[in-house]
């Protein structure tokens, strides 16, 4: 396969390449523009005209330097090997293959697709969409040989964008409703995926029939479809192995699959937890579930489309940074919508607290969640959940859950986290209040060396952190 005879490099060499605001010359899809959509479907081979490009809407010689387009990108695939459950994993790869262009950067999936196409890329040449879905093509019939023949339509005209939008949430209320038909105690495998480890090196998803990819886009069904066509791909099984906590989903194998897939650096995962252990999160989670220490145990989820900031007062973008990475963060988690209604959602968390689940931790939500998911939360919890509509202001929200009767108020986290609120009160007033447990200990002798500092039951509050480290002195000769 090669591209020679375009006027821009291709390769994975350029995945994770960021283009900012100032080198971009259009942007297509992403939060600003009101519908947008990817989606690959499998076809019979007599419809798939291989190699054909069509553009409905602007090309790029009519769009302005600057300007913001709609952009969905449909992708239709055939060959005798081929399912349907497949599509949703095809579907995945488009976010990779757009990202392979020297010049494109490419986040998200599904109707949160967002693309940059960098004033460079422009200037070497690129002056036709046609060729973006000539490098699909071509990655895909190379990277996925079962794939024999394809053609790409790439919708720009917001007008027109509409039917093939619907008939794309269609597809994707189809696949959820299947994914949300199974539990992880009907199946013997879990799946792993590590598509986005070159955004996030530690990072690999757990795919479970009651945790979908935390992206949003491949379900237990998808995952073991793409694992049994290509074992070796970037979809693997992920054998359960001995179960060694069942409330908080922690197996023998999903540990051994993180352990070698991150190369050493996370051990354990707790499936079903956000407070210990929890799963990684790369970067293309659809929300992000945050712990609010105001309410003890409770929790808040805010999703790409909320404008402005949670209740703890932080934008989507500024969690995403905290969330992100391939890091383990405690009280930031990177989730799917569906795992939000699974009855697995944080569910160690919510029983741990003397709740009835992990949803009932659950005490504010932005709007554009909400209205995603309130159908399928439990009928007595569903409008005890906080949105900014009810609750902008964190200090107002300890009286609303009271006010409604939110299930947090009676846990013990809850009330000793309102009466530390007093308690602080109280010290401004210049009271003597007991301060935290410190505790301290010092590796054994002969050790790296250094102090691990455990601060129990603390607040700290600080302007700035600066931590350094101090080169030891060399010795005068
Ligand atoms: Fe794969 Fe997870 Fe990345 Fe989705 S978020 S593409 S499942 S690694
Ligand atoms: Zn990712």
């Amino acid at each position: 396969m090669s591209f020679s005879d375009l006027p821009f490099e291709v390769g994975p060499v350029y995945e994770g390449e960021r283009i900012r605001g100032n080198q971009m010359y259009v942007e297509l899809g992403g939060p600003k523009i009101e519908k947008h959509f990817e989606l690959t479907r499998v076809k019979k081979d007599k419809e798939i005209e291989d190699g054909k490009v069509t553009i409905i809407g602007p090309n790029i010689k009519d769009m302005e330097e600057g300007g913001r387009y709609p952009i969905g990108i449909l992708v239709e695939v055939a060959g005798p090997e081929l399912e349907e459950d497949l599509e949703a994993v095809f579907e995945r790869r488009i976010h990779e293959f757009c990202n392979f262009v020297n010049g494109i950067m490419h986040l998200n999936q599904r109707y949160t697709n967002w693309m940059r196409l960098s004033k460079s890329l422009i200037e070497k040449g690129f002056n036709d969409l046609t060729m973006l879905g000539t490098v699909l093509i071509r990655l895909y019939k190379a990277e996925l040989p079962i794939i024999k023949k394809a053609q790409v339509t790439l919708i720009t005209d917001p007008e027109k964008i509409g039917e093939t939008y619907d008939f794309a949430l269609e597809i994707y209320n189809k696949r959820d409703e299947r994914a949300r038909s199974i539990n992880d105690e009907d199946v013997d495998m879990f799946y792993g995926c590590v598509l986005c480890q070159s955004f996030a090196p530690t990072h690999a998803c757990c795919i479970t029939p009651n945790r979908m990819s935390l992206c949003g886009s491949i379900s237990w069904f998808d995952a073991r479809a793409a694992a049994r066509v290509d074992p070796k791909g970037p979809l693997f099984e992920v054998p359960m192995g001995k179960c060694l906590n069942e409330l908080a989903g922690e197996f023998e194998g999903v540990n051994e699959m993180i352990k070698k897939r991150s190369l050493g650096d996370i051990e354990r995962i707790y499936l079903y937890s956000g407070m210990e252990y929890p799963h990684t999160s790369c970067g293309c989670f659809e929300a992000i579930d945050f712990f609010i220490p105001e309410t003890g145990a409770g929790h808040g989820i805010i999703d790409r489309n909320h404008d402005g900031v949670a209740i703890n007062g932080l934008p989507f973008s500024a969690m995403a940074n905290q969330t992100g990475g391939g890091k383990q963060m405690p009280g930031f988690n990177g989730i799917s919508m569906q795992y939000i209604i699974s009855p697995k959602y944080q569910k160690y968390d919510g029983i741990k607290s003397g709740l009835d689940s992990g949803i009932h931790t659950i005490v504010w939500m932005g709007k554009t969640v909400k209205d995603r998911v309130y159908e399928f939360l439990p009928e007595d919890l569903r409008d005890k959940i906080a949105t900014e509509e009810e609750v902008a202001d964190l200090s107002d929200l300890p009286a609303w859950l009271e006010k409604v009767g939110h299930p947090i108020i009676e846990t013990e986290e809850y009330k000793a986290a309102v009466s530390g609120v007093e308690e602080e009160e109280w010290e401004e007033e210049g009271a003597m209040v007991p301060m935290g447990t410190i505790g301290m200990t010092i590796p054994g002798v002969g050790g790296a060396g250094g102090f691990k500092v455990i601060l129990k039951n603390c607040k700290i509050h600080a302007e700035s952190i600066i931590i350094k480290k101090i080169e030891p002195k060399r010795k005068k000769k």
